[in-house]
């Protein structure tokens, strides 16, 4: 009787916690501690067992991930993150943040030093050689940062002058993308490895502009909105995915299975209007996730 009572009552806290949903989750064979079980040997366990997990994001993105005064970074990346951390059974105090600029998200998905990303991190064919992406759970697009007053950049093309500076990001996909559009690679792109220092160029009058994905973009114009303001329109298509280990397809299905979920079911949504949603950003239509 008492057990029937226990189980009514973990079946109900399994429905509140959305858990219906990941049910493929293989939950009920493993030997994972906490709340949740999971499969044997699959990194949901590995994880759920040590109650901590190291996430990689972004500290210099308004809206998606930017560390502040609390000392941890908050953003749109931050929340999908804490979305899948929970779905794992780990408290939300157990996170390690570590800080992952464009360049080095692969390697510290290869090496270990994460156990996945969610930093603006763009699915591509090139990066999916080296590592696999749940999502994509956005899509943004590459866009310009001028100053508010410049009337003389308007697209991508306004670099064809063959004198404007541009500043964009090691390795990240604007930076291979606007070089199809400047004149002259050398002298007119510039740079840096995190976009704060391009944000900072533009302001102090060393670069004419800065590119990357819209929304990053945007959360700079939200903070500086008397410096800033983007110029034209999107001209490329970024959808955003959750970096794992490549080889790692029983975690990267957990995390497309959770996605999808919250997509649905309004924590997704609530992520959104919480963060990057206050910044004149658009969410649109929740993307299909791609199960390659
Ligand atoms: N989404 C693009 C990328 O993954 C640009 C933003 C970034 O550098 O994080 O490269």
């Amino acid at each position: 009787m008492r057990m029937k009572r226990m189980a009514a009552v973990a079946a109900a806290a399994a429905l509140a916690l959305g858990m219906t949903a990941c049910g493929d989750n293989k939950g009920d064979e493993g030997t994972g501690s906490g709340s949740k079980s999971f499969a044997a040997g699959s990194t949901m366990e590995r994880l759920s067992k040590a109650q901590k997990i190291k996430v990689g994001t972004k500290f210099d993105q308004p809206g998606f991930g930017l560390k502040g005064l609390s000392g941890k970074p908050e953003g749109f990346d931050v929340e999908v993150a804490k979305i899948i951390v929970k779905e794992l059974g780990i408290p939300e105090d157990k996170i390690e943040y570590v800080e992952t600029p464009s360049k080095v998200r692969e390697d510290k998905i290869v090496d270990g030093s994460v156990d996945l990303v969610a930093a603006t991190y763009t699915i591509n064919d090139k990066r999916k050689e080296r590592i696999a992406f749940a999502g994509p759970y956005y899509e943004a697009g590459q866009n310009i940062l001028v100053k508010k007053d410049d009337t003389t950049i308007t697209g991508p093309d306004s670099f064809q002058d063959g004198t404007k500076k541009v500043c964009s990001v090691t390795g990240s996909t604007p930076a291979e993308e606007i070089k199809k559009h400047v004149k002259d690679v050398a002298t007119q792109l510039v740079l840096f490895d995190t976009y704060d220092k391009c944000r900072d160029a533009l302001k102090g009058g060393q670069v004419d502009a800065v590119t990357t994905d819209n929304v990053i973009l945007l959360g700079y114009v939200a903070k500086d909105e008397a410096s800033f303001k983007l110029a034209g329109e999107n001209f490329t298509k970024e959808p955003y995915g959750i970096g794992v280990k490549k080889e790692d397809t029983d975690f990267r299905n957990f995390i497309n299975d959770v996605l999808e979920k919250a997509m649905q079911d309004g924590r997704w949504k609530k992520a959104w209007d919480d963060t990057a949603g206050k910044f004149g950003a658009q969410l649109g239509t929740a993307p299909t996730i791609n199960r390659y």
